[in-house]
């Protein structure tokens, strides 16, 4: 996995433009029930709480599946070299502030009879790696 850490200016245009982003968000209540106007701090709060919330899930989903797709259809078992057919699983997963599905990339190698992760098509990106032993998941041991 790519240890590629982005520069405090850009942090900090990415926080700048999520700021305006929330800006907006704020506007979109105006003329509704629940407009600035007529609640108490609690209740602003709890509005930004869920639109940091969907901007969260909004951008780890968006990145997660832009390295799910510059995967290939298929990868190599890191054990046997077997080429096998990458697939799919979805899988519930909690994050800082929020809370997403991951469609996550994985590789089934029918000889070692293993799953493994396929390595993520990034410059400087790791080896595959192996997924423990699967427990009564109705596959074949
Ligand atoms: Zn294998």
């Amino acid at each position: 996995m790519s240890q590629r850490k982005l520069s405090a200016e850009k942090l900090q245009e990415i926080h700048d433009l999520a700021a305006s982003w929330g800006k907006i968000v704020a506007r979109r209540l105006e003329g509704e029930s629940g407009s600035g106007l007529d609640m108490d701090f609690a209740a602003m709060e709890e509005i930004a709480a869920v639109a940091a919330r969907g901007l969260t899930e909004g951008t780890l989903g968006t990145l997660l599946e832009q390295q799910a797709q510059s995967l290939g259809t298929e990868a190599c078992c890191p054990h046997c070299g077997y080429l096998c057919t990458v697939g799919y699983q979805d899988r519930p997963l909690a994050v800082k502030g929020g809370q997403l599905t991951l469609h996550e990339p994985v590789c089934y190698c029918p000889d070692c009879r293993r799953d493994f992760f396929p390595p993520q098509a990034l410059p400087g990106s790791g080896q595959p790696r192996l997924q423990p032993h699967r427990v009564a998941d109705g596959r074949p041991e």
